[in-house]
């Protein structure tokens, strides 16, 4: 869990100065065992900021992490390969997560030699055979004296979501996971997460700026813009019926073969060129998605909007449910 987590940097300016980089703010997030939620927005939005929060790369600025219900904080290097055993983070680029100069078989072994001291050479090897083995690289005798520039970019990833799993974790958090395979082995790796997944009960947060892809994956869906969370409920409701207008943006922006070309509600033409998402260092006041929101009021420039609850695991941070004006939201819907 992340509760009310906040991630702040300073950084440097060319001029000396510094300023502060607010990159995640208040956010909120629970993961429970065999669930697979997705965490999608923007680049920038704050998402892989989060991932590192919840793998404990980061220290949160305030809020806290935590895992079965008890907080982890501090603790030292024992304390965070002890977490690592039960969380492990899977990385965008697999050929930046992978040691290039060692062999597969060395990645594996020092992933269990680190958290299963107790196993001996022969039994490691057994173990890492295995492992390959349920990532469908077979036969494994193939690939564990295989150099990392020597697999395909699938391969490599197969590598790296094995070496995650000789921990045997918990929770799995992928961040863009897929988004640097070809598109053409893209849905073997979703249905290997989703096989792990009813396999193992474990937990996944898949963090992807692609909404086609937390649709076919997820149960439920977060949505972050701007560093914050403003909606996340069940994959159905969320995307029949997206409850914030950057969900209902994404939803349109996003390419369906079931929705007619030209089929996107009249409110978002040209919503592209309404502006980047803000600066994270000086982001707007109020609601952060205003300067972009068709649907923005006085209020919403100057006061950030609170979140409501809509049943059912489903909330969403925008005036609108406050003013009894959700319902514009549902000018265009698409069926999940
Ligand atoms: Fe748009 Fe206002 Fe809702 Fe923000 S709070 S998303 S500006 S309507």
């Amino acid at each position: 869990e992340a509760r009310n987590v906040s991630k702040h940097f300073t950084v440097r300016g060319s001029l000396g100065r510094s300023a502060v980089v607010q990159a995640v703010q208040d956010a909120t997030v629970r993961l429970k065992p065999g669930q697979i939620l997705a965490l999608v927005g923007e680049s920038g939005s704050g998402k892989t900021t989060l991932a590192r929060l919840l793998a404990r790369f980061y220290e949160p600025t305030s809020g806290e992490i935590a895992l079965r219900g008890e907080p982890v904080a501090g603790g030292g290097r024992a304390a965070r390969r002890a977490y690592h055993s039960d969380v492990q983070l899977i990385f965008q680029d697999p050929f930046g997560s992978l040691n290039p100069l060692h062999r597969v078989r060395y990645n594996l072994d020092r992933a269990l030699k680190l958290h299963h001291p107790s196993l001996d050479g022969d039994a490691r090897l057994r173990r890492a055979t295995a492992l390959l083995e349920r990532v469908s690289l077979t036969p494994a005798a193939d690939y564990l004296d295989k150099f990392p520039h020597e697999l395909s970019g699938g391969q490599r990833q197969r590598v790296v979501i094995a070496r995650a799993l000789a921990v045997e974790p918990k929770v799995l958090l992928g961040d863009e996971p897929i988004s640097m395979l070809d598109v053409s082995i893209r849905l073997e790796m979703l249905n290997l997460l989703e096989k792990l997944r009813a396999e193992d009960g474990l937990a996944l947060l898949y963090i992807t700026h692609d909404i086609a892809s937390a649709r076919y994956l997820c149960d439920d869906i977060a949505v972050m813009y701007a560093g914050q969370m403003v909606e996340s409920g069940p994959k159905e409701e969320v995307i029949a019926a997206p409850q914030h207008p950057y969900t209902k943006l994404l939803i349109e922006s996003s390419p369906d073969p079931e929705r007619a070309a030209g089929d996107r509600d009249e409110l978002f033409e040209g919503a592209d060129e309404l502006g980047e998402p803000p600066s994270l260092i000086d982001p707007p006041a109020g609601c952060r998605f205003h300067p972009r929101c068709p649907f923005a009021m006085t209020q919403c420039r100057s006061e950030a909007p609170p979140v409501t609850g809509l049943g059912d695991g489903h909330w969403a941070r925008c005036w609108l449910h406050q003013h009894g004006r959700a319902g514009e939201l549902a000018r265009t819907t698409h069926a999940a």
